[in-house]
């Protein structure tokens, strides 16, 4: 991916925009790399993510720099407004694969992909589950009822973690004295007047003893970074559960900390590469696939409800560790196959609601039936958490009472992020 068009090539220790300095890498997705910069203006760390080049990703780059001004000016007052995370800035880069926009944003700890590898497959303990989602679901609202904002592309990937540790305020001061002093890499340690005239032997040396010093350093401050996020509260109970690389050793989930339960661990929404606004024009396909909503793929109009559906369908993922809908790469009918599984779950769709989707035709015949597949095995959600995850009949039946009405096939019967968040299932934490 890193060619014309691709991505841009980052090393450690370059610099972007006069200001940022690279120091680790965050993470990536199908458009950007994103990475650890210390901000030398304002002295703290923000997060730099730096799309892709082609034509088509920078355009994607400025609709989701315009919803993110959006989404930062709509309600200053609103406190769910710091439920996205913040643009800080953008600016393009001009590199040897084309020219990239860069996004810099307020810098967060992992996403949720990260916490539920921890999980072993297990999901997250359901107090968890809730503090999170709660959280989701009043970004939800704030994007969705003061910005008229669709996110399009909700999952445990573009949901980022905020951990309590400080960089900011224990780094800050070390981070600054190494650039301080200098340490640059090559390219511009050539132009230093002292270095000039030595011989270009002694400038090899120099620069090698100042890169090793350089990287020496950045070791320091990863590991100081690491320290910090072992003491802070963890998810799992770290005294009696086992590490994230062995199995659970019994069929119940790891016991909760209460501090991490209690803590205020924060959620951010992230990525808004596919958001979209009520009322202007709308991407033809959004959402990952196993998120995607009903009239997403029927190609129906689709509003903020659709967010609503992937809500339910990582909810479900954060809770037993498994998607929702499991979908395989490389099906002969991804779309069909996905409703199939729907209507396993939820039961058959109404003739009305298949006929709104431009797709219909291609996937459903005139008995209201799935063209290519014939044997469904339903089963309810309820009984899927009992047979499959093996609930208790109270956990199933009040998990299954909150994520239904998120699944509802009609979008306009489909609960809101508000009413979501008035349901009994997210006040269940304080009886803990
Ligand atoms: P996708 O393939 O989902 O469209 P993308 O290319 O649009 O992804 P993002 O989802 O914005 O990129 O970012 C990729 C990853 O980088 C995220 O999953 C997350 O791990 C990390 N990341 C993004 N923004 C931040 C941030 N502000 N702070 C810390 N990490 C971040
Ligand atoms: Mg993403
Ligand atoms: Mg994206």
């Amino acid at each position: 991916e890193y060619r014309k068009g691709g991505y841009h090539p980052v090393h450690i220790g370059d610099q972007y925009h006069g200001r940022y300095y690279v120091i680790r890498k965050l993470g990536f997705g199908s458009y950007s790399t994103v990475w650890l910069c210390w901000d030398q203006k304002d002295k703290h760390f923000v997060a730099l993510k730096i799309l892709k080049s082609a034509s088509i990703y920078t355009n994607i780059a400025y609709e989701e720099i315009k919803i993110l001004r959006i989404i930062n000016g709509a309600d200053p007052r609103d406190p769910n407004r710091y439920r996205t995370v913040r643009l800080l800035n953008d600016f393009k880069i001009t590199g040897v694969n084309g020219q990239h926009i860069g996004l810099v944003f307020e810098v967060t700890g992992c996403n949720l992909s990260k916490l539920l590898l921890q999980s072993n497959g297990r999901g997250l303990p359901l107090a968890n589950v809730r503090t999170i989602v709660k959280q989701v679901l009043e970004g939800l609202e704030y994007l969705h009822s003061k910005c008229k904002i669709v996110h399009g592309d909700l999952k445990p990937e573009n949901l980022l973690i905020c951990v309590k540790e400080d960089y900011n305020t224990k780094l800050a001061s070390e981070v600054a004295k190494i650039y301080r002093f200098g340490i640059k890499l090559p390219a511009s340690m050539v132009a230093n007047a002292p270095l000039r005239r030595m011989s270009s032997l002694k400038i090899k040396r120099a620069n090698k003893r100042r890169i090793s010093s350089f990287k020496w350093q950045l070791k320091l401050i990863m590991d100081t970074i690491e320290d910090n996020k072992k003491a802070a509260p963890s998810v799992m109970n770290t005294s009696n559960s086992p590490s994230p690389s062995t199995s659970w050793s019994s069929d119940e989930k790891p016991e909760l900390n209460p501090a991490f339960v209690n803590s205020e661990m924060e959620v951010k929404i992230a990525d808004l590469g596919l958001a979209c606004r009520i009322g202007g024009p709308l991407y033809e396909t959004i959402q990952t696939r196993p998120y995607r909503s009903l009239e997403v793929l029927l190609g129906a109009e689709y509003d903020t409800s659709a967010d609503i559906w992937s809500t339910a369908c990582l909810t479900f993922e954060l809770a037993t560790g498994h998607d929702l809908f499991a979908l395989e790469c490389g099906e002969t009918y991804p779309d069909e196959n996905h409703l199939a599984q729907i209507i396993e779950l939820l039961g058959d769709i109404p003739k009305k609601i298949v006929q709104s989707g431009t797709k219909s035709h291609l996937l459903f015949n005139k008995q209201n039936k799935l063209c290519h597949i014939e044997q469904l095995h339903p089963s309810s959600l309820e009984d899927k958490l009992r047979k499959k995850y093996d609930w208790s009949v109270r956990d199933a039946q009040e998990f299954a009472a909150f994520l239904l009405p998120m699944l509802q096939f009609d979008v306009n019967k489909r609960a809101t992020a508000s009413e979501c968040l008035k349901h009994q299932w997210l006040k269940l934490n304080k009886s803990l």
